[in-house]
């Protein structure tokens, strides 16, 4: 099973994929984590990236499409990957359906996590005390809202034409949006 797992920054994306990843034991392909540690080890590629990460604006489409690829040709992951993260355009979108293609895969869920703009802005200020994240304050958290939500209007579309999207009340406490997310995915597995 690959799942997409949508939302703003802040909608609880990475806690929920931990959940997905332990219970079901699929693998967490954090976009967002990856370019990340290309800025943490100082790659040229980190390098390139870094102020655009930054400023809570999106590093090209083919950049992101290089890195993912690494893990869906890759045979352990085979149908057990949970992108978080991707796609987050349209092209994203086309071109994730091209490669899960090109390796004999498809995505069988993809999960939306609705929250306010209000609540994103609330639970980015604590992840900031704890995480450290350079792009986690309130005016680029309002920033990167703002990409996701223009963006993310044609994704949802896309997917919602598939009948593969699944909204979820992103608002609610974590172990509710467990519980959801579980019952999503035992009905899908049968
Ligand atoms: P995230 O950890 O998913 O909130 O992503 C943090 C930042 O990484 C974003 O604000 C973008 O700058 C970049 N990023 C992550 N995923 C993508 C993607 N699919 N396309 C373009 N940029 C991305």
């Amino acid at each position: 099973m690959n799942i997409v797992i949508f939302g703003p920054p802040g909608a609880g994306k990475g806690t929920q994929s931990k959940f997905i990843e332990d219970k079901y034991n699929l693998y967490q392909l954090s976009t967002g984590d990856l370019l990340r540690n290309e800025i943490k080890n100082k790659t040229s590629l980190g390098n390139k990236i870094t102020s655009i990460m930054n400023s809570g604006e999106l590093v090209s489409d083919e950049i992101v499409s290089n890195l993912i690829e690494k893990f869906i040709s890759n045979k352990d992951y085979k149908d057990k990957i949970i992108f978080d993260g991707y796609p987050r355009t349209i092209s994203q979108a086309k071109n994730l359906d091209i490669l899960l293609n090109k390796y004999d895969q498809k995505i069988d869920i993809v999960l939306k996590l609705s929250v306010s703009l209000e609540t994103v802005k609330k639970r980015i200020l604590a992840r900031q005390s704890e995480e450290k994240r350079a792009d986690d304050n309130e005016q680029v958290a309002i920033k990167r809202f703002k990409t996701y939500e223009e963006a993310s209007k044609n994704v949802i579309d896309y997917y919602n034409q598939s009948n593969l999207l699944k909204v979820i009340n992103g608002e609610t406490s974590i172990t509710e949006i467990n519980t959801e997310i579980s019952g999503i995915i035992d009905a899908i597995k049968g």
